[in-house]
């Protein structure tokens, strides 16, 4: 038992497991740092195949083992560990099936590829974990409610942090508000700026890429990054729920080829527009570390609503303001 440190297989949904031999033991208790492990197979082949181990810095060593009734096979933690990388890719990416059976094919070798189960089954459980958290889409506007992990990133964070329903439609704004406070939150003219971005959802979709393009050349070059940052995640719905972008033909086109690749297909609902995003969000979160963290501060309910009631002001009164100027004021009432 001399220092046998055993590795942990993690599954997305299932409990933890540690291969321990060459067996797949699953967890029964702990006391303190003293885990108690069984068999995998305790029910299905009625093993009393045991193992104790104490976890240090994270690591389980082994203490003790008892023995199984069956061989152990070596091939079945390799194909468990390729079965989580599977499930994980569904989740988190917009591969085809075929791809993401192809890559855990890739990664294993020959010997173990006979115990997989067959591509057929591999495919059916890429679409069942696809299906999962997908609620049905909604039929009215009303109806439209956003469940809470759609709220969030895919790490937890908040991410929807406007839901308003104004005249006919809803607006929903997606951003996380990280980096932007702290980075930006001292220099008063440039903060301004940049919170006319978000004030955009506040226009009838037909006008926004025009606008948009005009409040680019306004913007100066460090905003860059958070002008295409916001250009992905915002979204306006409106009565009829499938049209959730403006279409218009300029330069924002390589937005919607973009959109047209990532979710396929016009009339795509709502929901699994935000679950597109949301996956979006996780990839370019990874690639735009160079925004800072920090917390959002939070409003209190009162100071809420009269920035709602401000901003409907605003809204009704629409059409007697130059554009910009709508979105000036739209945007001294919207905070991160
Ligand atoms: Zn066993």
């Amino acid at each position: 038992m001399n220092n046998i440190i055993c590795e942990v297989v993690h599954s997305i949904r299932n409990k933890e497991k540690i291969n321990v031999n060459g067996y797949l033991m699953v967890k029964d208790k702990n006391r303190q740092n003293l885990y108690y492990w069984c068999c995998e197979n305790r029910d299905t082949l009625q093993c009393n195949g045991r193992a104790t181990t104490r976890l240090i810095e994270d690591q389980h060593h082994l203490q003790s083992v008892a023995n199984h009734n069956h061989a152990a096979e070596a091939s079945r933690v390799n194909v468990v560990k390729s079965i989580n990388v599977l499930k994980e890719r569904a989740q988190q990416t917009n591969d085809q099936p075929v791809q993401i059976i192809q890559t855990i094919a890739a990664d294993n070798s020959q010997e173990i590829y006979p115990y997989f189960p067959s591509r057929d089954a591999l495919r059916q459980s890429v679409k069942r974990i696809r299906r999962v958290n997908f609620p049905a889409e909604p039929q009215s506007l009303e109806s439209l409610i956003i469940p809470e992990n759609m709220q969030k990133t895919l790490d937890g964070s908040d991410f929807l942090i406007k839901d308003s329903t104004i005249g006919h439609d809803r607006i929903l704004l997606f951003t996380t508000t990280s980096g932007l406070t702290v980075r930006y939150g001292t220099d008063e003219t440039f903060s301004l700026l940049i919170r006319h971005i978000p004030a955009l959802a506040f226009l009838p979709p037909d006008e926004i890429p025009t606008v948009f393009d005009e409040l680019k050349t306004n913007m100066p070059v460090e905003a860059n990054e958070i002008m295409e940052w916001f250009e992905h995640y915002y979204i306006r719905v409106t009565d009829n729920i499938e049209y959730a972008f403006p279409r218009t033909q300029n330069s924002v086109e390589a937005w919607h080829r973009r959109w047209d690749v990532l979710v396929g297909g016009a009339h795509v609902g709502v929901f699994k527009i935000i679950m597109e995003i949301q996956k979006e969000q996780n990839r370019v979160q990874l690639e735009a570390e160079s925004i800072l963290r920090g917390l959002p501060r939070n409003l209190t309910k009162r100071k809420d609503r009269e920035r709602e009631s401000r901003i409907q002001m605003l809204y009704n009164d629409r059409e007697n303001r130059p554009v910009m100027d709508f979105l000036r004021g739209i945007a001294h009432n919207i905070s991160f």
